[in-house]
């Protein structure tokens, strides 16, 4: 009898765990993906669509190949319901049950949270974003641009940094007078690395003359405005904004979120506390064992590593063949500072305390990131 292995998401956590699982399951399984997009962006690729260094056809891949292979369904819709006691998915015209599921549904980003912030604000958060932001800096003829995290957690810690410097280096080759301010709700830049490389990541954008504003709390957007629940506001000409993120209302009303907002899970299997039921990536809170910070910051490289682990997992459980893994909390992260260079942060971010190492920008680290892009894409 075959299993019925259900993917909801086919993001970077979801696309990984779904091709890894449905090669090693061969005629013992079938896997069911739900997801209603054709196509997949590489966010990391974002930013470079928001400066006119790629299209978006380069940066994105169609999910039709994967949808080819025998043994996997692809349903183009979305996931309405998760019953976990059924054991059934809904969307709006199927109802499909499970024998194993993974939860890969990342964050929703939540522009509605904060007055005026979707009306007046700029983002790289998605595709459509990071092309509208292209032609806002395009037309930009100077003046101050405020880059803002407007709440935690957000997906990609680094991103903020990397997105003002490189703004700052844009607008300084194109001769336009520009004032950068970057503020966040956060005590310091990358936390669940610690103080000592959040200094060297802080000293990299200060030394660019961008000014850094962090335990600043965004309330409101204006117009021309940004204000801040001290009472204080920012004047600015273009606000480019790293949005609120929230759970999506599916995993939220089947009950599998805990006290963090988000899906607690066991970080050695990513089993939540429903048989059968895992979840990966953005969606889920994983408690650190060190004090930097209370849980493990949201990033792709952690979505991928983990969906590896689940997928080797259950074709483990249900073949019989193979042994079963532990994920490490190994992770990776470019920061990169211009065109051509980039910063690198690796290590192990849940030792006590995190084991970790930063490459100062260089060139080599951005020919890495131009070889992951590459290496995703096909
Ligand atoms: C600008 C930017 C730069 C980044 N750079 C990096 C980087 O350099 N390194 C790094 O490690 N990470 C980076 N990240 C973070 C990384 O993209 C995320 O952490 C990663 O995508 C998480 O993977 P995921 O599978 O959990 O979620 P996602 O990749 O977001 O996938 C979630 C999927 O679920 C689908 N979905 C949502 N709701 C439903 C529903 N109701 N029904 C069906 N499907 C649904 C969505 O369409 C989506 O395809 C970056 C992010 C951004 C925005």
């Amino acid at each position: 009898m075959t299993s019925n292995i259900v993917v909801l998401g086919c993001g970077l956590g979801g696309l990984k765990v779904s091709s890894l699982v449905s090669k090693q399951l061969g005629r013992s399984g079938t896997v069911t993906i739900v997801e209603p997009r054709a196509k997949i962006p590489l966010p990391s690729s974002l930013p470079w669509l928001a400066f006119g260094w790629r299209e978006p056809n380069r940066i994105q891949k169609d999910l039709k190949s994967l949808a080819k292979r025998k043994n996997v369904r692809m349903v183009a819709e979305k996931v309405e319901k998760i019953n976990v006691t059924g054991r059934t998915i809904d969307t709006q015209s199927h109802e499909i049950v499970y024998d194993k599921l993974v939860i890969s549904l990342g964050a929703d980003l939540a522009f509605d949270e904060i007055p005026g912030l979707d009306t007046y604000s700029h983002t790289m958060y998605s595709l459509e974003g990071a092309l509208k932001l292209r032609d806002a800096i395009k037309n930009f003829q100077g003046g101050t641009v405020v880059v803002g995290v407007c709440r935690t957690p957000y997906k990609c810690p680094a991103a903020p940094y990397e997105l003002s410097l490189l703004m700052e280096e844009t607008m300084r080759r194109a001769r336009k007078r520009v004032d950068i301010q970057l503020f966040t709700p956060e005590p310091h830049p990358v936390p669940a690395a610690g103080s000592v490389i959040a200094k060297q990541v802080e000293r990299l954008v200060t030394s660019r003359g961008i000014k850094y504003l962090p335990k600043t709390k965004l309330v409101k957007v204006e117009r021309d405005r940004v204000a801040f629940d001290d009472g204080s506001a920012l004047k600015y000409d273009l606000f480019v904004a790293i949005p609120p993120h929230r759970p999506p209302r599916v995993v939220v009303e089947a009950g599998l979120t805990g006290d963090s907002g988000w899906v607690p899970v066991n970080p050695q299997n990513l089993a939540t506390r429903f048989d059968d039921v895992y979840a990966i990536g953005d969606v889920t809170s994983i408690e650190t064992p060190h004090g930097h910070a209370p849980f493990l910051p949201k990033a792709g490289v952690f979505a991928q590593g983990q969906a590896g682990v689940v997928a080797n997992n259950i074709a483990v459980s249900l073949t019989g063949k193979g042994e079963m893994r532990q994920w490490d909390g190994m992770g990776s992260c470019h920061l990169q500072v211009s065109k051509s260079e980039s910063a690198f942060l690796r290590g192990s971010f849940l030792s006590n305390p995190p084991r970790l190492e930063f490459h100062p920008p260089s060139r080599k680290w951005y020919l890495d990131k131009v070889r992951r892009e590459r290496d995703w894409l096909s």
